[in-house]
């Protein structure tokens, strides 16, 4: 039976989720072209400022406020918990003292922890990163950053004459990350009859360094907007994904810019193989076992998996996944393979309650889930958990 309740629940969440998620402010659309994403990337990126953090230019921590050197950077509660990821302070570091304590206890860490050892380095190796002058965190100097338009327009290029066909999707910028979902509304696969997926690029940047550039292939259902991205692993070719490459200079960077280039290649190499498993998904039955009604055979074979990722709970079930099988643009109430598939890119595009992390994590567990029947492997299954 349909729980009506539970349903208009996640229409509702769908719809504040498309505005917090497409960013308008820099007239950025959905739809927009990879040169208009380019140029609103470039003011973007100009909006990010690094600090070094020298001898000459120490950190002081004040309750509302970092000052690097002669800069003033505003902190928010984000920052004061990167600054607790820095001290490697527990969870809910900062609640167990009053606000006036916090900078004493985070200048003597920043001061003192030999990893870090800020106010010492005369080598420069940390810099603060700020966005309109918020601090966003450290990072360290000895990696290659990328800026982001540098990314796209390296995507860009290796796309070649495809480019054109590529428009935005989604654009998302989470804490000290940068996401950007792009597909290719004028070429579709029928996964069945009236029903199209358009394919596309996945690319999942972080300001601070703190996990590798990302390049996935991206699947968009147009019927409900669901995505699910298929990460690669070294089964599926040489390159997994970018390493963080240490900063020897230009020669480094030209290095990160060919990884890039290279990584666009290769995935998009696999779309066709890609489409080819989804489009097995919805003859494939999925089987009830003796007593089961349908939503509880859905269950029995997605649990193994969400298990996998962490993302199990009988509350979650209840809540999000099981309103989500029986929603039309979820599994809708169907037992085979594909509506297995939807009911976690459903959860995973449309449940704003969810984290950012958590529903990546969904999308690519979608994505293994669509590509089993071409390559599974236990390193698959570790890389949708990851960074
Ligand atoms: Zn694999």
């Amino acid at each position: 039976m349909t729980s009506l309740l539970a349903e208009s629940n996640l229409i509702h969440q769908n719809l504040v989720v498309e505005h917090a998620a497409t960013d308008n402010e820099n007239n950025l659309h959905e739809g927009s072209s990879l040169d208009a994403l380019i140029a609103h990337t470039e003011v973007l990126d100009s909006e990010f400022t690094c600090h070094p953090v020298t001898e000459h230019c120490p950190v002081e921590v004040k309750v509302d406020q970092i000052i690097v050197g002669d800069d003033n950077l505003r902190l928010t509660s984000a920052g004061w918990s990167k600054i607790a990821d820095v001290c490697r302070a527990p969870l809910g570091y900062w609640s167990r003292f009053p606000p006036e304590s916090w900078p004493q206890f985070a200048q003597y860490h920043l001061d003192h922890d030999p990893n870090l050892a800020m106010t010492g380095n005369s080598h420069g190796s940390i810099e603060a990163v700020a966005f309109r002058k918020r601090f966003v965190g450290f990072r360290s100097t000895h990696l290659v950053h990328l800026d982001f338009a540098t990314i796209m327009q390296t995507i860009s290029a290796a796309l070649g004459d495809r480019r054109q066909s590529y428009l935005v999707n989604k654009f998302i910028v989470n804490e000290d990350s940068i996401s950007v979902e792009l597909i290719t509304p004028g070429q579709t696969h029928a996964v069945k009859v009236g029903d199209d997926v358009a394919g596309g690029i996945a690319v999942s940047h972080s300001i601070l360094g703190n996990h590798p550039t990302t390049v996935d292939l991206f699947v968009h259902r147009l019927f409900c907007r669901n995505g699910l991205t298929l990460r690669h692993c070294v089964g599926h070719a040489a390159i997994t994904r970018s390493r963080r490459l240490k900063d020897n200079g230009t020669q480094a960077r030209g290095a990160a810019i060919d990884q890039i280039e290279r990584m666009v290649l290769e995935r998009l190499s696999h779309q066709t193989a890609l489409f080819g498993s989804l489009s097995q998904l919805p003859d494939a039955q999925i089987g009830r076992p003796a007593g089961a009604d349908d939503e509880e055979a859905i269950r029995r074979f997605l649990m193994p998996s969400l298990r996998a990722t962490h993302l199990w709970s009988d509350q979650l079930w209840q809540r999000v996944l099981a309103p989500a099988w029986r929603h039309v643009h979820g599994g809708n109430g169907e037992l085979n393979e594909f509506a297995a598939v939807n009911t976690i890119t459903y959860v995973a595009t449309h449940q704003s309650d969810l984290s950012f992390r958590q529903r990546r994590t969904l999308a690519r567990l979608a994505g293994l889930l669509s590509f089993r029947r071409v390559h599974v492997c236990p390193r698959c299954n570790s890389a949708i958990v990851g960074t």
